[in-house]
């Protein structure tokens, strides 16, 4: 039976488990992550359908399910699975997505870095997500394609299935057209993103440098700017900027170019903050602090998260103010991701240099001023993290959204705690009552830190308050609602 709605994601939305020779599909309940979330539309379809890749050794090996029903607690839906050889997700993946496209999409010209040869593998590997697509999509079936590695998925599908519904969403952020234009193959994936019915980002600033660059490429008629309908989308998420969603024409065809801020799950969050465990595990991290004040700093160890900036920040607070040495200690997360890839491996390499010498220059017997932590922290354990510390210092340089900003203010359910979060990060635009900081500025950088450690508790609360009833009302349900409407707009005019 084909399907209503079909996912297309690079990733299975399951854990494979080995259990006595045999695979298993677990569950995935982590929180964090899309999944769950993309999972949860299957709900509201009578057939749902994901398409993922998985890796084989060999493609042609007949024993390749390619095909597998699940049926797990959001209910049941089939899994295409492209196989692909470990060079072709290393072309595909590590070298067009990471090494081409992460850079440009985080304003990093300097550090793109490519190899044209890897092209045709990736065009290969899209025109396979839209075949397997096409081959699951009911007539006029909605087709939903995630991220920037599947950016020639909606073109193909167009080609093979004109008469399907195709949005797109951007979890990461989109540059303005003097950055996006850098990659050579800017036409050929604008092109395909115009041949969707909705292009989708997370702040309308995203949303607009879209356009800007498909105006630099393409003729794209008049953008309008009228709304489908009064209160067509959460009004939250657009707070200082221009609107969304707007009207685009390429090729006769008409395309809604939309913004929705992905929010996090407040009440599963909320329920873990009020556990006894995770008050316990909250009280066991602040008395290990003694007496100091805590920051947290919590990211992959990529470029775009800051890491090494936000550390030299903290060894210039040491050094310009000796009376906070003894009285306070940051905790910096930074987990690794791609330990592979040479540019994430030279990172964790300074981060933990740069972390060396700050200890080595102030630490003293007693006291240890940073501790490095670089291994992931189970969610349910990171809540307790949350909740201990004083301060949230979030400080990438770039950052689509970064939900480690909204989890700190769910857990806060004592409405207490400041959060410092760079204007780089898409979340920015949302939460107003957080301390700004730019990281790109010494200055801001030193100045907001001291702000939120000198912040007396009536101003903490107050403006933590303001974050939490943002951070409820946009939370991941507010999203997929507006995906949801997103997904059979209709213009008014
Ligand atoms: N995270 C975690 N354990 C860690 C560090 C991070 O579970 O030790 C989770 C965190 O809770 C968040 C996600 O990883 O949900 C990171 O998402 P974010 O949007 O902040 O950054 P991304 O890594 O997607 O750029």
């Amino acid at each position: 039976m084909p399907s209503e709605l079909v996912i297309v994601y690079h990733r299975q939305p399951y854990e494979e488990v080995e259990v006595d020779g045999k695979i298993e599909y677990h569950e995935n309940k982590s929180p964090n992550g899309i999944v769950p979330t993309l999972k949860s539309f299957f709900g509201q379809y009578e057939k749902g359908a994901w398409v993922a890749w998985k890796q084989a050794d060999d493609p042609n090996n007949p024993d390749f399910e390619r095909v597998i029903q699940i049926e797990d607690s959001y209910g049941k839906y089939s899994v295409s699975r492209l196989p692909l050889t470990a060079a072709q997700v290393s072309s595909f993946y590590h070298v067009t997505s990471k090494e081409a496209f992460w850079p440009i999409l985080h304003s990093f010209k300097e550090k793109y870095n490519y190899d044209p040869v890897d092209w045709p593998t990736f065009r290969e590997v899209n025109w396979s997500f839209a075949e397997a697509a096409a081959a699951e999509a009911a007539e006029g079936a909605v087709v939903w394609v995630h991220d920037y590695n599947l950016w020639l998925v909606p073109g193909y599908l167009r080609q093979l299935r004109p008469d399907l519904r195709i949005s797109f969403f951007h979890h990461t952020p989109f540059p303005s057209a003097d950055m996006f234009n850098v990659l050579p193959w800017r036409k050929e994936i604008t092109q395909s993103l115009l041949a969707c019915d909705v292009v989708g980002f997370h702040i309308p600033r995203y949303a607009n440098n879209f356009v800007s660059v498909a105006r630099s490429l393409f003729d794209i008629g008049e953008v309008k700017r009228e709304k489908v309908n009064p209160d067509f989308f959460s009004e939250g998420t657009a707070l200082n900027e221009a609107t969304t969603p707007v009207r685009i024409t390429f090729d006769g065809h008409e395309i809604a170019i939309a913004s929705s801020a992905v929010g996090v799950d407040v009440s599963y969050i909320d329920q873990l903050a009020r556990s006894e465990e995770t008050r316990r595990a909250a009280a066991s991290v602040r008395e290990e602090m003694g007496g100091s004040q805590m920051i947290l700093s919590v990211g992959r160890t990529d470029y775009t998260k800051g890491g090494i900036e936000q550390l030299q920040s903290y060894e210039r607070l040491l050094e310009a103010n000796p009376q906070l040495r003894g009285k306070l200690r940051l905790m910096h997360v930074s987990v690794s991701a791609n330990r592979a890839m040479t540019a994430y491996e030279e990172i964790q390499n300074e981060i933990e240099a740069t972390a060396g010498r700050i200890n080595g220059r102030f630490g003293t017997f007693e006291w240890q001023p940073l501790a490095l932590i670089s291994r992931a922290i189970p969610f349910t354990e990171l809540i307790g993290y949350y909740q201990a510390a004083d301060v949230a210092w979030i400080t990438p340089l770039a950052d689509g959204m970064n939900l480690v900003a909204k989890e700190f203010v769910a857990s806060r359910i004592d409405d207490q705690g400041v959060l410092v979060l760079s204007e780089f990060a898409g979340a920015a635009v949302e939460m107003d009552a957080a301390v700004p900081t730019n990281p790109f500025s010494h200055r801001s950088m030193d100045t907001a830190i001291l702000q939120a450690l000198e912040m007396g508790p009536e101003e903490r609360a107050s403006r933590m308050k303001q974050l939490r009833s943002h951070v409820q009302k946009y939370d991941i349900r507010a999203w997929a609602d507006d995906q949801r409407r997103y997904f059979d707009m209709k213009w008014q005019s």
